[in-house]
């Protein structure tokens, strides 16, 4: 017996960024596609995850708070499971938390190679492991896994994160085979470069060349992620699975 009639979404990395951007979509206007969701917002810190909370009930909406680090296996399947079974449903996840520790390969050191595939590959398996059941059991499930340009064409300096970004590829590939057929899908959005805190820093020389690169001559931002996840975790989507869609003003187009 579920505690609420709204379809219930979990985005990982919540706290800022895309992952704001998707959360906040998701809780609003229930008029547009994939929108009305009661949110679980994760990421490590709780006080950002409260503010997002309060700004998300101040306009209509519904959201709950889970504090927990993606890269503690236990700490987040355990954080899951007890939210699918307290609100007695689970009918989207969304994998956005990550982290990037860049630097060239052969000066790599093991715990920046660890963390990144933990954080950014890892989080993403143990959280659709805990999140399937309750999924499958109402019959309905929309998976979005937030990979990277740089996982699909590659990057120098960012063979971490880009292994993991490309792992996500194949993990929504298998997933969308495994679970298909219980009425779950599993896609993937590859951003390209979005104006948040983990781009901020880069040089201004980067962000040029980048958009250089771009057929659309801006930089994104999270709302442009957001309205593609928006769409496939909404109803309507559930023939689209499998795919992995590149949000990034035409920069790869692959
Ligand atoms: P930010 O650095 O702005 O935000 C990262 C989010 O992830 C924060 O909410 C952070 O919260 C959370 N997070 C990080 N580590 C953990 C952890 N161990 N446990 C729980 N939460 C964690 O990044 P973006 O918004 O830019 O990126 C979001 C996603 O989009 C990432 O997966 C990134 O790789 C991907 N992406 C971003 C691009 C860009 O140009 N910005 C391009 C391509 C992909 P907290 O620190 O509070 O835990």
């Amino acid at each position: 017996m579920s505690t609420t009639d709204k379809r219930v979404a979990i985005v990982t990395g919540a706290s800022r960024g895309i992952g704001k951007s998707i959360a906040l979509r998701l809780a609003g206007n229930p008029a547009s596609p994939g929108g009305g969701r009661h949110v679980i917002l994760v990421s490590r810190s709780a006080a950002p995850l409260n503010d997002l909370k309060a700004q998300i009930t101040e306009a209509g909406g519904t959201a709950d708070v889970l504090a927990c680090d993606v890269a503690d296996a236990k700490a987040l399947a355990q954080g899951i499971e007890e939210t699918a079974e307290r609100l007695g449903r689970l009918d989207i996840l969304v994998n956005n938390a990550g982290i990037t520790k860049d630097g060239l390969a052969l000066r790599m050191s093991d715990e920046d190679w660890n963390i990144v595939l933990q954080t950014n590959l890892t989080s993403a398996f143990v959280a659709i492991r805990a999140a399937a059941r309750s999924m499958m059991r109402g019959k309905f499930g929309r998976i979005v896994n937030i990979s990277s340009t740089s996982g699909v064409v590659g990057n120098a300096g960012q063979a971490n994160y880009a292994a993991a970004k490309a792992g996500l590829l194949g993990l929504t590939k298998s997933i969308a085979r495994e679970l298909g057929g219980k009425g779950i899908t599993c896609n993937a959005v590859a951003p390209g470069f979005i104006t948040t805190d983990m781009t901020e820093n880069l040089p201004q020389q980067v962000k040029d060349h980048v958009l250089g690169l771009m057929a659309v001559k801006r930089l994104g931002v999270g709302e442009d992620i957001a309205a593609c996840v928006a769409y496939l975790t909404s109803d309507e989507s559930g023939f689209i699975t499998g795919q992995t869609i590149c949000v990034d003003g035409g920069m790869t187009m692959c």
